[in-house]
């Protein structure tokens, strides 16, 4: 099918084969495009592709991909809460990025790109890379010089160039939009195809809840791709008559770096401290589409909640007794639960996403073990 991209903000139009990765306005782009939705023609195997009726692809059967199944969506207890989580750390790289970056280099791939940028902070960089050696596309990757080793390797691995940038995600990804004056800037935060392959992750949770809307999705959220994506696939499914009522989408952030409270507030969101933040894939001082974020929460009748670096270390230790090895960016998801003890009950139908594996931020993961 053939997209339209469109501004948000001042309404331009754009073809998807203008490579352009924001707005002349200065905005995000978001994309528009003709689909149809029903869950009885959904055939073949559990993968992304599944889903193709509501991807903008105009040949999914061409796409590229690593063969990715469902993750499951597996009963554990936080704080005496049932949930279910939902375990995208499996996915190819070891993070939900993997569905975006599935989406946004098969498009690259359609439009003839071979050359991109991506800035991050670890892991949509992997699977950036990931992606772009599976389609044959030159990644060049930008990176703040402080984080995990195990993401900057992984990175590497894969063949893309590692760029790292003293400073911090800001300075990132400044050094990245120059060097992709000339080759095409694939940033998640800003690239509309990324969201669109994140949302594969509420269609799996739909179909895996027999279509039945869970009542709560806890959800880290930094640049907000995960938590974007599936306000994106609900909006979708309430369209075509699958859904009535929204599932509370529950933003969570790290209480040393909370833009969307600030926003809500009224407030500035402070410089970020100089020491690296625990949770490092959600430590994003102004994110992209922060209103889209906020409307999101709002229309589901959501909420913002900030959670300690304390609960987040106690949160992994919950998890890992439970047999599950998440990085301390998926641990703030389910920290948030312990403000929630008490209040939800199996009948609540809790969701919380498990984003990232835990063997990606080893080295924390020791200092953690040691009390450092
Ligand atoms: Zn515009």
């Amino acid at each position: 099918m053939d997209a339209t991209l469109i501004c948000p903000s001042c309404g331009a139009q754009y073809p998807e084969d203008d490579i352009v990765w924001r707005c002349r306005c200065g905005s995000f782009l978001d994309i528009s495009y003709d689909y149809t939705f029903n869950p009885s023609q959904l055939k073949g195997v559990e993968n992304f592709l599944r889903y193709s009726s509501v991807l903008p692809l105009r040949d999914p059967d061409g796409a590229v991909t690593f063969g990715e199944k469902f993750t499951p969506l597996h009963p554990m207890v936080f704080y005496g809460v049932p949930v279910r989580a939902k375990m995208d750390f499996l996915l190819t790289t070891g993070s939900f990025k993997d569905r975006g970056a599935f989406l946004m280099i098969n498009k690259c791939r359609e439009l003839g790109i071979r050359r991109i940028v991506e800035d991050s902070s670890g892991n949509s960089a992997c699977s950036v890379a990931a992606y772009s050696a599976l389609a044959g596309i030159e990644a060049h990757i930008f990176m703040p010089a402080g984080n995990s080793s195990a993401k900057t390797v992984q990175v590497r691995t894969y063949g893309a160039t590692l760029h790292k940038v003293p400073g911090n995600r800001s300075d990132c990804a400044r050094a990245a939009e120059e060097a992709a004056k000339d080759s095409y800037y694939a940033a998640h935060t800003w690239n509309p195809y990324f969201l669109h392959g994140t949302k594969t992750i509420i269609y799996e949770i739909m179909e895996q809840s027999l279509w039945q809307t869970p009542g709560y999705i806890f959800i880290p959220v930094g640049s907000g791709s995960q938590f974007l994506g599936v306000w994106l696939g609900l909006q979708e499914m309430r369209k075509a008559g699958i859904i009535g009522e929204y599932p509370r989408l529950m933003a969570v952030q790290s209480e040393h770096c909370c833009p969307l409270k600030h926003y809500l507030q009224g407030e500035e969101t402070p410089e970020l401290p100089k020491a690296p933040i625990l949770p490092e894939g959600i430590a994003i001082r102004r994110p992209v589409r922060l209103t889209q974020i906020i409307q999101a929460v709002q229309e589901t009748q959501g909420e913002v909640i900030t959670v300690s670096d304390r609960d987040i270390v106690e949160a992994l230790k919950a998890s890992a007794r439970q047999g599950v090895f998440i990085e301390p960016t998926s641990a703030a998801a389910v920290a948030a639960l312990k403000q929630y003890r008490g209040r939800l009950t199996l009948s609540d139908k809790v969701v919380v996403s498990l984003t990232g594996h835990g063997l990606k931020a080893s080295a924390r993961m020791e200092e953690i073990l040691e009390n450092r």
